[in-house]
Parts: C-alpha cells; structure tokens; sequence
C-alpha cells in the first residue's frame, strides 16, 4: 500500500472545480456594506429598506393553505395515507399542469413530460447530470449565477477570467443597445441559458426573438434551457410564457418552472421542469438518445419527490381560487413595479423592466458605477438594491430594484430617493 503524500493527511479528495469558484461575492458585498452603514450610523439600521431581495412578501394564498391543511388530514388516516410517492410527482399535480400552464395556451406538452421538483434552482444545476462534458455553453451577461456556479462545479470551464465571467464559456451580452435580447451567435454553441422575463434586466422576450433562438438550436444541434420562473407577470396575452409556444422547441429545449414567484411558494418549495420526449442529445459515438428517459432516470435514483402536502397546495393554484388569488399576487407586485417604474422615470432617472416582471434595470445616472450608485442608495437614501455589475460585466453602470416589497416600503424608498435625486 501506498503511503499518502505527507503534506496531504486529508483522505478525501475533494471536487478541484469548486475552487474556481469566485468567492459568492455579491450578496457578501452588500452585506459587509450595509453592515459597515449602520456600525457607523446606530439608529439607521431599522430605516433601511431592501429592494435587493428576490424572495416574495406576501403570504401564502389561502387555496394554498386549505389544500395543505386538509392534505395533512389525508396523512393522519389509514386510508387516505401516502408514503413516497412517485419520483416524477402525483399525476393530480402533472396533469393540472400540462393542461393550464401548456395545452389551454396550444403547446402540445404532456403530463409525462412534466417532473415535478422541489426547486428551478435545483433543476436548472441538476440538469448537467444528463449533459456530458465538453458541451460549448452560452449563458447571457448579466445572468442568473446559478446558470454559471453550477458549470463551474460541473468541471464545464476553465479558470476564473480577469475582469469577471470563467474562461470556456460563451456571454452573451444584454444591453439596451440590443433590447435585453442577446443577439443570436454565429458560431456553434450546445446549450444556451435563457431566461425570461428576465431576472435581472426585467425584459421579456418577444415571439420573434425566441422563434430566432429555436431556428438557431435547430440548425445547429444545440439545447436550449429556458427559464420561466416568472412567466406569470407577462401582461400582455400576446407575449410568448413558453418557449413551447414557439413550433420546433419541443425537440430542442427544456424549459423550468416554478410555483417560487406566482405563488408565493419559496420557502414551501414546488416547481417542475418540462423535458418534452423530442429532445435529444448525443452520446459518445454521435448516436442520438432522447435526454427525457435520462432525466427520469436522474430524478428516479437520486429523488424521492415532493412532499404530497406540497404538491396538493401547488395543485390548488390551478383551481379558480388559486389562480384568482395568485393573480392577486401578481398584480400587487406589478402594481409596486408600476410606481416604481413611473416615479423613477420622473425623477430622470432611465428605467428599463418592470413591465412584465417584478425586476426594475436602472441606468445608474451620470458617471456612477454600479457599486458607486449602491453606495449613493445606502448613504442618501438609505435603500439597499443590488449592483448590475455583480449579475456580469455587462451589467456594469446598471441597477436591479425589486418590486417584492409591501407598498408602504416601496412608496417611503420612492420619495427618498426622489429627496437625494433632486439635491
Ligand atoms: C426565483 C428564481 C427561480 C426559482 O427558483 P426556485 O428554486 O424554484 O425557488 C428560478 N430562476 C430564476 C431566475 C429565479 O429568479
């Protein structure tokens, strides 16, 4: 037997890619900076608002809570009792599903095409599961980091670049010069990240631009992954909710959801993915497999489902209670993103988003960097955003506000920061 080098008494090894990891900067930053604020200014600290956060308010709607109530009940007789359930979720859950979220908008997507999760954050990491190595991947500039992170510790790129992003993978920049819509590459790529309504720009994509991105995957083999976790603040009947919407994404995209934003489930945990039986991908040899027996046999072995009182409340979003009262949600969030939005302009400052997502992009005003203009925030106005620059270099001189807030935090921020903007 082989002794262990001596400068290494450790005996596990550990994943090497994970050390490439740039240090969570972000939201470590605006903590330290807060909390630096208020060490130096005791009495400020019950002034602050947070308009950084990305987690609902509200509380749970009450079809939600009903559900789950007599859910439990279910559980406390012999008859009615559940023990693990199926890996994929309760066809009562799926079934909703397919038929309000997909079918009623003419997407032809089937209830066991549909897994459900206890997280989009999980399912968008744990799809790499099924994707091999050396896969090309483009994600956008700014970007949700869990898209990168999770590449990362994939072993999917290099090293971390000088000046932010990893080597090996491709950005696609969001700007306003181009609309919050990546111009769509020349070059060959295997699989994109998409997200929209986007988190962080707040823009929502139009049919076209995502009809260009399913002619793109379709010429040239790649898969796309499509975030939807806030397609319920679309607005508009005729924008796109589904990529599946667009003809010819059932064979080359996955697409996530979540109950996290349109009902209020973060902390209750319930989403699904969509992985429809045309999506394929290749194996070693250049043979194609389809990825949906892959995801059900990732999700088989290493998931054991959503609790059934969960997914009895995600079912009961779909009933006409549910879906009134999240609509409610929504609405009050818009209707905060709706002030936001005008008073901010008003006060000249450029906004972009906040229409058909919860998510406000400010061009952050003259000369001032994104950290310079979280700093102005803090001081002036004693409001907490986050700085553009931390979702990608692209975002560099812009500013996420969130519209999930009570309306009374969110008029007191508007006038406070109206006060600074005009001294
Ligand atoms: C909030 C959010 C999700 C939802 O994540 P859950 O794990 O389902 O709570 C997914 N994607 C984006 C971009 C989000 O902002």
């Amino acid at each position: 037997m082989h002794a262990r080098p001596e400068r290494n008494p450790a005996i596990a090894r550990l994943n090497d890619h994970f050390l490439k990891l740039s240090a969570g900067y972000l939201f470590p930053e605006i903590g330290r900076r807060v909390g630096a604020f208020i060490e130096a200014n005791p009495g400020a600290a019950e002034r602050i608002i947070k308009l950084g956060i990305g987690d609902v308010t509200e509380p749970l709607p009450a079809a939600c809570r009903e559900a789950m109530k007599s859910a439990v009940d279910d559980l406390g007789e012999k008859a009615s009792f559940r023990g693990y359930g199926p890996e994929q979720g309760y066809g009562f859950l799926r079934e909703k599903i397919a038929e309000h979220d997909f079918q009623s908008r003419g997407c032809d997507v089937s209830a066991d095409e549909i897994f459900v999760s206890d997280g989009s954050k999980c399912d968008c990491a744990n799809i790499l599961d099924v994707l091999g190595s050396g896969n090309r991947v483009a994600v956008t500039d700014p970007v949700y980091p869990v898209y990168v992170d999770t590449n990362v510790m994939a072993g999917n790129t290099g090293p971390a670049a000088h000046g932010g992003g990893y080597e090996g993978i491709t950005y696609l920049p969001l700007t306003k010069e181009n609309g919050f819509e990546a111009e769509i590459p020349t070059q060959r790529l295997d699989v994109v990240y998409l997200c929209f309504p986007n988190n962080p720009t707040g823009a929502v994509a139009s049919r076209k631009h995502l009809a260009a991105w399913v002619a793109y995957a379709k010429e040239h083999d790649a898969l796309l992954l499509f975030d939807a976790a806030y397609e319920a603040f679309v607005q508009d009947d005729a924008l796109p909710r589904s990529i599946y919407e667009i003809p010819g994404a059932d064979t080359c995209a996955i697409e996530f959801r979540s109950f996290s934003k349109n009902a209020g489930f973060t902390g209750t945990r319930c989403a699904f993915t969509v992985c429809p039986r045309g999506v394929m991908a290749t194996d070693a040899d250049g043979r194609k497999h389809a990825l949906h027996g892959l995801w059900n046999r990732r999700q088989s072995t290493k998931f054991n489902g959503v609790s059934y009182v969960v997914q009895r409340a995600a079912e009961a979003v779909y009933s006409p209670e549910g879906r009134e009262q999240c609509r409610g949600l929504v609405a009050f969030y818009m209707e905060n993103a709706r002030i936001l939005r005008e008073k901010l302009s008003a006060a000249g400052i450029a906004v972009h988003g906040g229409v058909h997502a919860p998510y406000l992009w400010l061009e952050t005003p003259g000369d001032a960097s994104s950290w310079d203009y979280f700093d102005r925030l803090l001081h002036g106005a004693h409001v907490v955003g986050t700085p553009g620059a931390g979702f990608g270099r692209a975002g560099e001189g812009y500013f996420r506000l969130s519209a999930f807030n009570s309306r009374e935090n969110v008029e007191e921020a508007i006038r406070r920061i109206e006060t600074m903007t005009a001294a």
